[in-house]
């Protein structure tokens, strides 16, 4: 029986597609292995967003070049955000590594395998997306693959190229096979999933996906991520305010505070249209649970700048915040054009005031849930306790000796941190 090991790093996205691939290998009756060590087949689904995260994939690559001098027979896979479009230049540097395929290019993998390894099969939604390793009632599906967007300090439009949608019919039957299969929860993916649909021959965008899905009987919840503000409309914010199963949680990417850094960054839009688009969302939907994401020590940041970041997060309060210090990308316009120069330390310091100002703000958001009931959608088990999420995405904590996995309860909050909730349960739904 021959095995595969998948390592994956990075995003949601990147997770999604791991999956896709064990199935696909599950499919064609291959097995997991436990250690790296005793797989046939190595797939390393890497991410180069930040220089950390390469540091990482070219550490494994370093424990693989290792292990193929020992094992030469086994066959190693690189994809994700790593593989650039220079493949001859990397399978010089790597020359351990056996196939490289760009994100999301599954029909060369599937090509390759058939080819190499004479199995079998051929790559079609059912079969990927009908192997959930882990039975859990939650499901991550890609909709949307690349970006148009080109942020001055940002890879992944590089790596992952041009916007391309999957069909509204395609996303809907691999949701309703998944729900067949006790899915409850199916969370859309994209690197900007609001701008769903705009290359699709029928411009139907996320608000109509959204409104098809949310007719599937069985399906409970739906949410979205990751959203640029430059795509989100109203039509999207109505569809979220009114379709039962669309999930009162939203992503949104502010990166800055600044208009003079948002415009280094080119993301397309001012602070005081971002505080418009929140006061609109808010208007709508009331309740919304909102996060976002920061980049700090951008090149030329000043303390002044840092702090119109700062105060923005103050009077936003969002539920949470991702912040990152800037890391330069080869290649990117930021590489090229401005130097890298805020120190590390600075960097340092302004990461450590937002992580600090959001834990005193989501500690005074969740304070407020305590003695409040909230619907929960059951996720597994840590250390003994039940978990999982509300609507609005705040992880909950209670004991049952029943087996909840899949089930929506009802949990009275009794204690808060900032970051997750503790309750009982007040009845089954
Ligand atoms: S919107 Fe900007 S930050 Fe997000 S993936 Fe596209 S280029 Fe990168």
């Amino acid at each position: 029986m021959l095995r595969y090991f998948i390592w994956t790093i990075g995003c949601q996205m990147n997770k999604a597609e791991s999956l896709w691939i064990a199935g696909y290998l599950d499919s064609a009756g291959w097995q997991v292995a436990d250690v790296v060590q005793e797989a046939d087949l190595v797939v390393l689904n890497t991410c180069v967003v930040r220089q950390s995260a390469e540091n990482k994939v070219l550490g494994m690559l370093g424990l693989l070049k290792g292990l193929k001098k020992e094992h030469p027979d086994i066959l190693i896979l690189v994809t994700g955000c790593f593989v650039d479009s220079d493949i001859v230049g990397l399978k010089r540097r790597f020359p351990h590594v056996d196939f490289f395929f760009k994100p999301g290019a599954f029909s060369q993998l599937t090509g390759w395998i058939q080819q190499k390894l004479d199995v079998c099969s051929t790559l079609d939604t059912q079969h990927l997306t009908l192997e959930w390793r882990t039975p859990s009632p939650c499901a991550f599906i890609p909709i949307i693959q690349g970006c148009n967007k080109f942020c001055s300090y940002c890879i992944v439009p590089y790596r992952r190229g041009r916007e391309i949608s999957r069909t509204v019919e395609e996303v809907v039957c691999e949701v309703k096979g998944i729900v067949g299969q006790g899915v409850k929860e199916v969370t859309l993916l994209g690197q900007t999933v609001d701008s769903y649909g705009g290359d699709l021959p029928e411009r139907r965008d996320l608000a109509d996906l959204l409104t098809e899905l949310n007719g599937i009987g069985e399906l409970d919840r739906i949410r979205f991520l990751t959203n640029h503000p430059r795509d989100m409309n109203q039509k999207l914010i109505e569809a979220i305010a009114s379709l039962d199963k669309v999930c009162e949680h939203l992503d949104l990417a502010v990166q800055s505070g600044d208009n003079d850094i948002l415009k280094a960054m080119r993301r397309g839009y001012t602070v005081e249209q971002f505080r418009k688009l929140i006061y609109t969302i808010r208007q709508c939907v009331p309740g919304i649970s909102l996060s976002t994401d920061i980049i700090v020590g951008f090149p030329g940041e000043t303390e002044e700048q840092f702090e119109h970041t700062f105060s923005l997060l103050e009077e936003m309060r969002f539920n949470i915040v991702h912040v990152a210090a800037y890391s330069p990308r080869p290649g990117t316009v930021a590489c090229q054009k401005y130097k890298d120069n805020v120190p590390l330390e600075v960097k340092k310091e302004r990461f450590d005031r937002i992580e600090q100002l959001q834990t005193n703000v989501a500690t005074i958001i969740n304070s407020a849930y305590r003695g409040e009931t909230m619907e929960v959608l059951v996720e597994g088990q840590k250390k003994g306790k039940w978990y999982g999420r509300t609507r609005g995405d705040k992880i909950v904590f209670f004991n049952s000796d029943d087996n909840c996995l899949g089930q929506l309860i009802i949990i009275r909050v009794e204690k808060t941190s900032p970051w997750s909730l503790q309750g009982s349960v007040e009845y089954k739904s």
